[in-house]
């Protein structure tokens, strides 16, 4: 039997259960990828983004080449593509990952019908998450909006039968041959149209497996404190690896639980709060899939939150200052700009730039989170929006509309040394700890001795953060009451 492994978001060997299908059911495998022109086209993402995935692909061909698979490539419309090279390669029988975003349900749906129709047989297999949206739902059968009520099922559907892992290639009995077609040559990032980037995560398979054993062995054991300082390397940076599923989240989570029967002197804590990570993870993906209107708007009506500022003069300068990281507010900066120059950000800061942009300077949420796609190595539609939404109050289980994040403390508390802020913000370098975090403070002596002059080298703060606040709760209190 000829099977086509179709590659989307499942870049690797490990624990691939459309790969390790078809190795098993077939004598001879094609794995293929499809470059979606459109979606390239669409400019939806940006070049780390991109840069990052066809490094995965050169590592994944280069691997799977040497157990006598050949990688094959397309570029087009992935609908056409598809159907076009089960043609081509005489396959019967498909084998795919699902994915979970409302534009790849209604592509696969087409997909498969048609191929059916053709009498080619379908098999899509549960990867990208450890439970889809329909494993984990309420006592009346609903998807779960509450994060809480998700993890405890979560858990509870973890302990009865937590899901095995597959074998990994080397340990299939048979090497598969696949379409003769030796040394493929991939397109390059400026072929698709971007520009290649350094890459400030090192992609691929192996790296990310490195980086799960690096962090199992140290960091995850100081995470519950190490997760909000920017300045440290204290969180897993695998997020662009589950993007791109170069990393299996069962492995990960696994892996982590492992650690705790080791008998090491771990801390149960830490390791239960990463894996709660992995699962707002699936909690978002399960929203998108369930809501899937999350993709272009609020989940819920927006009653009670102020209206954005009207586009104009001054919200583009605002957002402007935003996107480059010359608000003045020294965090914010040092966040735009990490993401800027190296394609990711920390965390904590994301949440502070987001809630910046929404509560301070008033700009619909919808702008950053277009601009965190543009920007992210990570850009993944069901986090990024579920964290937008988060931050805007339009979520399932957002942060409350009244709460805003004070830029000033969480720089104080999670940055207090000003190492972070020094590191993307370089002007700032010289300005002593009890300015850093508010340099316009300095007096012009200090700026002289800094060697940085606020209003120059360095912006005044765009808003008056106190002021903003209350006009932001002012302005949502008058919706309430009207
Ligand atoms: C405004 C905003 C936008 C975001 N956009 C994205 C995005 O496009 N893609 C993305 O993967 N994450 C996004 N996140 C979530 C989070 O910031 C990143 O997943 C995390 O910083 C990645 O770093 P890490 O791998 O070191 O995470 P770790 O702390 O090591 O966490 C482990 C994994 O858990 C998942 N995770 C962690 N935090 C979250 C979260 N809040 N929501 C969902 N999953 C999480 C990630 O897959 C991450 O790799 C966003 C957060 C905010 C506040």
């Amino acid at each position: 039997m000829r099977g086509v492994v179709w590659l989307r978001r499942d870049l690797r060997l490990q624990d691939q259960p459309a790969l390790a299908a078809a190795c098993a059911d077939c004598d001879e495998v094609t794995p293929l990828f499809v470059f979606d022109d459109p979606l390239l086209r669409s400019r939806q993402f940006g070049s780390s983004c991109v840069t990052f995935m066809v490094s995965c692909l050169v590592e994944l061909a280069d691997t799977l080449a040497q157990r006598g698979l050949s990688l094959q490539w397309r570029r087009g419309n992935q609908i056409e593509e598809v159907l076009s090279f089960v043609e081509d390669v005489k396959a019967d029988v498909i084998y795919w990952n699902r994915d979970y975003e409302p534009a790849s349900i209604q592509r696969d749906r087409k997909v498969q019908q048609a191929l059916m129709a053709r009498g080619v047989v379908v098999r899509t297999f549960k990867d990208h998450v450890v439970f889809e949206a329909e494993e984990i739902r309420g006592s009346t059968g609903d998807p779960l909006q509450r994060y809480s009520a998700y993890r405890a099922r979560w858990w509870t559907k973890w302990h009865a039968a937590p899901p095995p892992l597959l074998p990994s290639p080397a340990g299939l009995q048979k090497q598969r041959t696949g379409t003769s077609s030796p040394g493929i040559t991939l397109p390059t990032v400026e072929d698709l149209g971007y520009q290649t980037i350094p890459l400030s995560i090192k992609p691929g398979e192996k790296e990310a497996l490195r980086r799960l054993r690096w962090f199992l062995d140290g960091p995850i054991h100081h995470y519950v404190e190490g997760r909000n300082l920017p300045a440290i390397d204290g969180t897993s940076k695998l997020s662009p690896q589950f993007r791109f599923g170069t990393l299996s989240v069962r492995t990960a989570v696994h892996a982590a639980l492992g650690t705790l029967a080791t008998g090491s002197p771990v801390s149960r804590r830490d390791v239960l709060t990463w894996i709660d990570e992995l699962i707002w993870r699936e909690f978002f993906q399960q929203i998108l899939s369930a809501f899937p209107h999350v993709a272009s708007g609020p989940f819920k009506s927006k009653d009670g939150l102020p209206r954005p500022r009207p586009a104009g003069a001054e919200w583009n300068r605002l957002y402007a200052a935003w996107c480059e990281g010359q608000t003045g507010y020294p965090l914010v900066d040092a966040g735009m700009r990490q993401l800027n120059q190296t394609g990711w950000m920390h965390n904590r800061v994301r949440m502070v730039v987001a809630s910046f942009l929404i509560k301070d300077l008033r700009i619909e949420w919808q702008s950053g989170e277009r601009y965190f796609m543009q920007q992210l190595i990570d850009a993944d539609l069901a986090a990024n929006n579920g964290n937008w939404q988060w931050a805007s109050a339009t979520g399932t289980d957002s942060m409350p509309g009244y709460r805003i994040f004070n830029p000033l403390l969480q720089s104080r508390k999670f940055d207090p040394e000003g190492v972070y802020i020094r590191q993307y913000v370089p002007e700032l370098a010289a300005v002593p700890t009890d300015r850093i975090h508010a340099p316009q403070l300095m007096t012009l002596n200090e700026q002289a001795l800094a060697g940085c002059r606020i209003g120059k080298d360095y912006p005044l703060p765009i808003v008056d953060h106190r002021q903003a606040r209350e006009e932001y709760l002012a302005l949502g209190k008058q919706l309430v009451t009207r």
